[in-house]
């Protein structure tokens, strides 16, 4: 019971980490200022005081008769109830407990059907770019407005096997830009093609509700280590028939209900119908509960109030990277495009790797550089050779060359006025 208590509710999200310092190269140290959300946000100090309420009660799950077994199960499976309320699921879909969001787009590959299609845009991560190679993959350019994603899409899926089935996967907020994708017109599109659609929510899900419904997808993918838990658990929610037909991810303990040896010496596997098929192994009971922690969390503090405070930061980066002409935003759809918290740019004359370490040592800001995991997409916005070398070590562009890798900067719950001010002034 202990284990259930909730330790803040009233609505302000204090995250961890504020207090760390660090050295700077000019002397003296300085607090962190964590700008690098969209690779792994802080955890929020809510989710660590639920663990650590929870910690001295933990026993294995669906394993045992005793009463911290039965109670760690209760938690697991309550996770699950939380996280498809979180995103407003369908009474049927399941909720399946993974590693990451890597993860749950791999396992969703695995149990793609026969001669299934996959529609992806060169411009998605790397988890969602990349798992879908032993299917008829097709990949399609990167459109330069959201209507013309949905029209790029559509023109795809005309020409497909019409009888086939097919399954588009789409990112819901880049990882690069920021930029939000028209995630509900394309599972429209995908819908009036007899395609399944999965949303690769890693960077929309800490950042804005999702309605699982209201976008009308089949799937939904997220980390909890951006979804300010901590690292090692993932989820994949939504529909389940494809999965149920699939064989287990992982073959084990807990994915199967019934085994036995056969008269011939083989072995007989009778495989469990629901999430568990998929989740072998003694699960990650801890990292399902920080996932359902945060997803209360953020719930309770009203993504209104959330995404308010947000955007008034993506206004001041945005304004005070505007205000050096050496910088260039990187965007897809356009400056005016709604976007979270994740800003990429490039500074003319600057190796965006040194730029980021002089971030670092200088200043004491925590930004990131390089591709991001996105190397077609940020090719494509820098305008490089699609053969470049542009990760960490890419020679310095003189100026009016053109950069080879970027620098993003990225924030969310719990950013404080000073670390976004403080990057401002350091760029300047
Ligand atoms: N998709 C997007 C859009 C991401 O930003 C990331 C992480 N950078 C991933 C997928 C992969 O997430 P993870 O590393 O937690 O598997």
């Amino acid at each position: 019971r202990t284990a259930h208590c909730d330790t803040d509710t009233s609505g302000s999200l204090p995250v961890l980490g504020r207090d760390v310092t660090v050295p700077l190269v000019t002397g003296g140290e300085v607090t962190y200022a964590a700008l690098d959300y969209a690779a792994s946000a802080p955890a929020l100090q809510r989710v660590w005081d639920d663990v650590a309420a929870y910690a001295p009660y933990y026993g294995s799950v669906h394993r045992g008769a005793g009463y911290l077994s039965q109670l760690s199960t209760d938690l697991f499976e309550n996770a699950r109830r939380t996280v498809a309320e979180f995103l407003d699921c369908r009474a049927d879909d399941e909720v399946v407990f993974t590693r990451s969001t890597t993860d749950s787009l791999n396992l969703l590959a695995a149990a793609l059907p026969a001669d299934c299609q996959v529609f992806v845009f060169e411009t998605e991560h790397h988890a969602s770019l990349l798992p879908w190679q032993d299917a008829r993959v097709t990949y399609l350019n990167a459109p330069r407005t959201p209507g013309e994603a949905v029209a790029t899409l559509e023109k795809a899926l005309a020409g497909r096997d019409p009888y086939g089935p097919a399954l588009v996967c789409v990112t819901g907020a880049s990882n690069v830009t920021g930029e939000l994708w028209p995630v509900r017109e394309l599972a429209a599109a995908a819908h009036a093609h007899g395609a399944r659609i999965v949303l690769d929510a890693a960077q929309l899900a800490p950042h804005h509700p999702v309605s699982v419904q209201e976008l009308d997808v089949d799937w939904v993918a997220f980390s909890g280590h951006k979804l300010y838990a901590p690292f090692g658990s993932g989820v994949l929610a939504g529909r389940f028939d494809w999965l149920r037909e699939a064989d287990p991810y992982l073959a084990g303990g807990g994915a199967s209900k019934k085994v036995s040896r056969r008269t011939d010496g083989g072995v007989d596997v009778e495989w469990h119908e629901s999430a568990a098929r998929h989740e072998a192994g003694s699960p990650n009971v801890i990292g399902a509960y920080s996932i359902a922690s945060a997803c209360k969390a953020l719930t309770e503090a009203g993504f209104d109030t959330l995404v308010a405070r947000e955007q008034q930061l993506v206004g001041r980066v945005r304004q005070g990277l505007a205000e050096v002409p050496e910088v260039r935003v990187l965007s897809l759809f356009g400056d005016d495009a709604p976007r979270v918290g994740v800003i990429s740019f490039v500074v003319e004359g600057w190796n965006s790797s040194h730029f980021a370490a002089a971030l670092s040592a200088e200043y004491g800001i925590g930004v990131r550089d390089g591709l991001f995991c996105a190397h077609p997409l940020v090719r494509t916005l820098l305008g490089s050779d699609p053969q470049s070398q542009g990760e960490c070590g890419a020679p310095e562009a003189a100026p009016g060359e053109k950069s080879l890798n970027a620098i993003r900067v990225s924030f969310g719950v719990g950013t404080p006025d000073e670390h976004v001010e403080r990057f401002v002034a350091a760029v300047k």
